[in-house]
């Protein structure tokens, strides 16, 4: 079999893998990608590959650097279906019509603000393309595993496990019988980490695996303790009732807001930090916290100790606002702090949490707390390099706000939880690294090699090909 790497190849965004074996095709993940305005036009808007012959999709997770171009695949002839968790499909769903939208959106903003020599520009998909993507989706559950593998075909079949990243994610084992012999592939997707907030920890795949595609993400980082949240938090809190300012926090509409919203009603309830008004402002917020709320048999132990069994919800609380509507988001605007807004999206490049940086990044009195892992190119990512001035629609702001971060909450394995994850993959021939920068990738390489002597480690460029 043939595997090709057509996005998060040296970089972390736009995860596409596409493997070959007697003339099936199955794409691994079918993301945007997401980066430099002009760039990401240009790889977003046509497949690398024949849509048409793609028979079948396994969707690791629902965040959009992993699902976004499904409604390209699909426009372009894609007819095969796209397997998946329960949870991953209604996520998705949820996410690629708000990408839709976000991109009108942006379209219209833009179209409406042209200068001189620039030219119009249109969505990438629209929100009746987006929808469209729906009818392929096929769940596929990770409970009842030993019973439950899903076939492809005669030849190909796969069992899922729990990926811990985010509600849903999932790792694919792959067997695939070629030539006489039997080849397995096990795809990681985005790894998530033992004790994260609501989420199981990742499970280890019981199988023998030949070959791992894994996420390397933070492979040169080792993160500081997730108990240490609340100090960082308290801290945060603390420097906006002293200015009386907000808070802003660009997040996905998914994962990240409800673990931050988790940990501080937590925090709350245990009198760790005082209460401030904090706004989730997403049109998507209520509805991706409803698929939470139904979605308990996901949850950890932790959950059920700290509010599952009273019957709690750690979703819902005195000072927590989930604001749906263009016209509330905007008034927020208006509110006095001290106060938190939580906003989309979560690498800053589209979406409300661009109007309120706009608002809110030139004041010193601000804070702009970074919770997530910033792609290269985007706008997070300069915040938190310090860069300033920043564009934001077009136009320059000084950055004079606070810049804080919290990597505490990484959704993302790292450096030791890669490493074990390597450790215990039983008869591992050949490890793919991906989802990394370049520089994450090497020092992760260096490493496993020393500790894996003699286990084929690549690095795959984008559109490499290998034979395995
Ligand atoms: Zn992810």
């Amino acid at each position: 079999m043939k595997i090709t790497f057509f996005g998060a190849a040296r970089n972390v965004t736009g995860s596409k893998h596409l493997i070959q074996t007697q003339g099936f095709n199955l794409l691994l993940d079918c993301g945007m990608y997401q980066g430099r305005r002009d760039q990401s036009n240009q790889s977003n808007r046509t497949l690398p590959f024949s849509s048409k012959d793609i028979n079948a999709v396994i969707l690791s997770h629902g965040h959009v650097d992993h699902s976004g171009l499904l409604p390209v695949l699909v426009k372009e002839g894609f007819m095969g279906r796209i397997y998946c968790t329960g949870p991953t499909a209604e996520i998705t769903k949820y996410l690629l019509e708000d990408s839709a939208s976000i991109q009108e959106k942006d379209c219209d903003y833009f179209n409406s603000h042209l200068r001189e020599g620039e030219s119009p520009i249109s969505p990438i998909y629209t929100s009746n393309e987006a929808e469209r993507t729906f009818a392929y989706f096929e769940p596929v559950s990770y409970f009842n595993r030993s019973s439950e593998w899903t076939e492809l075909n005669k030849n190909i079949r796969f069992k899922f496990y729990d990926a811990g990243h985010i509600l849903g994610s999932a790792i694919t084992f792959l067997e695939i019988k070629e030539g006489g012999e039997t080849k397995t592939l096990v795809f990681t997707g985005d790894l998530g980490r033992e004790n994260l907030p609501i989420l199981r920890s990742p499970e280890a795949v019981e199988e023998k695996a030949q070959t791992m595609i894994m996420e390397c993400t933070y492979g040169a980082r080792v993160h500081r303790p997730i108990g240490e949240v609340a100090e960082s938090l308290k801290e945060a809190v603390h420097f906006a009732i002293r200015k009386k300012s907000k808070i802003i926090v660009p997040a996905f509409a998914l994962g990240r807001a409800q673990e931050l919203i988790y940990i501080i009603h937590k925090l709350i309830d245990e009198k760790c930090i005082p209460e401030i008004p904090i706004y989730f402002d997403s049109p998507l917020s209520q509805n991706l916290t409803a698929i939470f709320a139904r979605s308990a048999k996901y949850f950890d132990e932790e959950f059920w100790e700290d509010f599952g069994n009273r019957r709690e919800s750690p979703f819902s609380f005195e000072n927590l606002h989930y604001v749906s509507s263009l016209e509330e988001s905007k008034a927020i605007n208006r509110k006095q702090g001290p106060l938190m807004i939580i906003a989309a999206s979560g690498m800053a490049e589209g979406g409300r949490i661009l109007h309120h940086l706009k608002n809110s990044i030139g004041d010193p009195n601000s804070m702009v707390l970074i919770t997530g892992f910033q792609a290269e190119n985007t706008l997070g990512r300069k915040i938190l390099e310090g860069v300033s001035p920043v564009r934001i629609f077009g136009w320059n702001y000084d950055v004079r706000a606070k810049v804080a971060v919290l990597n505490e909450l990484s959704a993302h394995a790292d450096q030791k939880d890669l490493l074990s994850r390597v450790e215990e993959t039983n008869g591992l021939e050949r490890l793919f690294l991906v989802h990394a920068e370049i520089s994450q990738a090497m020092a992760f390489k260096d490493l496993a090699g020393s500790s894996f002597p003699g286990l084929p480690i690549e690095i795959p460029e984008l559109g490499q090909t290998f034979e395995v």
